[in-house]
């Protein structure tokens, strides 16, 4: 059974197995916010069972980017009653537009997600934009600050401030590599250090996956990120026909550098 972790007054996290997903839970008085629901109906019921022993307020929820792990349960929190579902503009766009593409990666995690077929399987399209203003949402006795840093690990990113706490989606994972797939590498690195000059504001930071982290980490990441940039494109062009010979001098493992450099060639301003 997955436990909560106090992280901050009236701040939790709970981690799900699988790929260590971060929730968080804030728990203001007339509400409670959850952010992220989990890969599927499986994962989802594990988070709002853990969520109830926590609390029986109506909840909102917020979705901090459009990746399955971190919306694909939002069906099961709808049925519990929740009607406001938060995202980045862009995220929503994306959940709407191409989301289910991604049943095709849950597999034997949560077959039914992968199927369509079962109770709350259907996708839940995040509802409450947020665009590139901060928008506050009180909970009674305690507002969360939705915000958004620009693009990073994906283009819709959106981080969850609170008076104690930072969470920042997979804009930070601990751990484990970053994750570059839908990234854009060069602007991510300034999103890192754009949360780095935010350190004194919250007394924790809380990734999207793995423990929670110091500034130390985020400026390492950011930093790490940069050099990345700076050697992968020095490879791009001594090697233009061959781009993949940046790879064994990246610092991450193969297949997320084989994906850092595709990115890192699509998403280059032209100039
Ligand atoms: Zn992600």
């Amino acid at each position: 059974m997955s436990e909560w972790l106090d992280v901050g007054a009236d701040n939790y996290v709970l981690v799900t197995e699988g790929s260590l997903l971060n929730t968080g839970l804030i728990v203001g008085s007339e509400r409670a916010m959850v952010v992220d629901t989990g890969c599927g109906p499986r994962q989802g019921r594990e988070i709002l069972d853990a969520v109830r022993e926590k609390t029986s307020l109506p909840l909102v929820v917020v979705n901090t980017h459009a990746h399955y792990d971190h919306f694909f349960g939002n069906a099961v929190f709808a049925s519990d009653g929740a009607t406001e579902f938060w995202a980045h503009e862009n995220c929503a766009q994306e959940i709407d537009d191409h989301g289910d593409l991604q049943r095709r990666f849950v597999g034997t995690l949560e077959p039914e997600m992968s199927t369509g077929e079962g109770e709350n399987v259907e996708l839940v399209v995040p509802n409450a934009i947020v665009k590139d203003q901060p928008v506050l949402v009180d909970l009674g006795g305690i507002t969360v600050t939705l915000f958004y840093l620009g693009r990073g690990h994906t283009d819709g990113d959106l981080l969850v401030g609170t008076p104690t706490t930072l969470f920042v989606g997979d804009l930070v994972e601990q751990g484990a590599h970053p994750s570059f797939e839908d990234s854009y590498p060069e602007e991510w690195a300034d999103s890192l250090r754009h949360i780095s000059a935010l350190r004194h504001r919250y007394e924790f930071l809380i990734p999207g996956h793995g423990q929670p982290c110091s500034d130390q980490f985020v400026k390492t990441m950011a930093n790490t990120m940069t050099t990345a940039v700076r050697q992968a494109q020095q490879s791009i062009r001594e090697t233009p026909t061959d781009a993949t010979k940046a790879i064994p001098v990246l610092p991450y493992g193969p297949e997320q550098s084989r994906w850092f450099i595709k990115r890192l060639q699509e998403t280059r301003p032209l100039h």
